[in-house]
């Protein structure tokens, strides 16, 4: 299918020409280990890389390929690889792009996982991380040094709502011939296509918004197909790699090197390949991406101005809102929609914070984000709760700061229940 459609027809078309054999109108599930070869000469031309096809679902997976081929088109890449989640995903990247010795220059406003993945587990392998502001991208030119192999950031960081200024942090990135890698999660390609902008490697869990239902734990790689691997930068891209019997991955795969060495090599030699029944139900979800997104970001703006207006409210975190000083950058970034996450102070504190979380009755209590149901949690008392004061302050978690993943109910109805909650939250 070709790529020219636009992305509603491609979240539900693309990747998937209907299958010969059975002539299913679904995508099958193909649920499977192994794969039939031809003969001894095809088996042996798979293994050698000179004939594309499956060998073994650790690798490749046609359901799973439906998935990465349809992410790639909404995504405006080349080519995709999926991972059995968003974390495997990123690790994934990160692992294949740095060796021991190397650095990452990496947004400080991230999502939990990459943040404990960046500071602690990567250090421990000898990849350092130096943490940028991505609301000033000189402070990315600070850090970049001849061992940076990664820039990277989020679309809208981690609790913060902050959006960077994109095209200058992949200027400063590529003047460098540093790849860009961004995390698309809470996005997605519905609100915007981060390669379009001059990102080279779009990370993304599909467990949150892609599945919509949190039914399933995913992950994806797209790269963008753009970046020059075979610059000097990136050693093990064009030097032969002695566990393929010398195979240069530059002079074989070009520009999508990368795409290569992650499925040939981290999904190959660590795993973490995703379900084919997983995969089925990303699909699923991709189908309705786009009308529940609109809905995700017309409830969340509205409730972030009930929010604004409320006298018990101290402040809000939305950069939908005019008030907001992330404002000017979603405009331009994020002009569909600015997500469905925000977050609120409550007047009170911790204890009224935790009195809030206790009286909604629509809202759900947990630390997921970006299903259909509005959720919400109480970071302080949870999910940062091992932070020291100043720990939990530098993170954007104050003691009243309640986080909100708005879902796509009837918008009166996360109003009444917000309104009866923080009512209650003050007596
Ligand atoms: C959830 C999330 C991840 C990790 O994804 P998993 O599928 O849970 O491993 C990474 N980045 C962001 C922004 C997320 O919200």
């Amino acid at each position: 299918m070709e790529n020219k459609y636009h992305l509603e027809t491609l979240a539900i078309h693309a990747g998937y020409e209907k299958d010969k054999q059975t002539r299913s109108v679904n995508e099958p599930i193909y649920q499977t280990t192994g794969y039939h070869y031809d003969s001894t000469e095809q088996a042996a031309n798979l293994f050698e890389l000179e004939e594309e096809g499956n060998i073994y679902s650790r690798l490749t997976n046609p359901t799973v390929r439906i998935l990465e081929k349809r992410i790639a088109a909404l995504e405006g890449g080349q080519e995709a690889v999926a991972f059995s989640s968003g974390m495997a995903a990123i690790a994934g990247v990160a692992l294949a792009l740095c060796r021991e010795g190397d650095n990452i220059v990496s947004s400080s406003s991230l999502y939990g996982g990459t943040s404990t993945l960046f500071t602690h587990t990567l250090k421990k392998w000898g990849i350092e991380t130096r943490f940028a502001d991505s609301t000033d991208p000189d402070t990315f030119a600070e850090h970049i040094d001849n061992r940076t192999k990664m820039v990277y950031f989020e679309t809208i960081g981690n609790p913060k709502n902050d959006v960077p200024e994109i095209e200058q942090i992949v200027k400063i990135a590529h003047k460098s011939e540093v790849a860009v890698v961004c995390d698309n999660t809470v996005t997605s390609a519905m609100l915007i296509r981060p390669i379009d902008f001059g990102v080279d490697v779009v990370v993304q869990s599909c467990t949150k918004i892609i599945d919509g239902r949190g039914s399933s734990v995913g992950g994806i790689a797209v790269e963008s197909g753009n970046f020059n691997w075979a610059r000097g930068r990136y050693p093990d891209m064009v030097e032969p790699d002695p566990s393929y019997h010398g195979l240069k991955l530059c002079e074989k795969f070009g520009r999508v090197a990368l795409s290569a060495r992650l499925r040939i090599q981290m999904l190959r030699d660590i795993g973490g390949c995703m379900a084919p029944f997983n995969a089925y139900m990303f699909l699923h979800g991709l189908s309705t991406l786009h009308l529940r997104v609109t809905r995700h970001c017309q409830n969340a703006l509205e409730l972030a101005r009930f929010l604004e207006a409320n006298k018990y409210v101290s402040y809000v975190n939305y950069p939908g809102l005019e008030s907001d000083p992330h404002f000017m950058n979603a405009q331009k970034y994020l002009p569909k929609g600015q997500g469905a996450i925000l977050g609120f102070g409550i007047k009170g504190g911790t204890e009224a914070g935790k009195k809030f979380i206790n009286s909604v009755r629509l809202a759900s209590h947990v630390t997921n984000l970006l299903d259909s149901r509005t959720m919400v949690v109480h970071p302080a008392s949870t999910t940062h709760q091992q932070l020291s004061d100043q720990e939990k302050i530098d993170a954007g978690v104050l003691p009243d700061f309640i986080r909100v993943s708005v879902g796509t109910e009837h918008i009166d109805d996360i109003l009444a229940d917000f309104e009866q909650a923080i009512k209650a939250s003050q007596r």
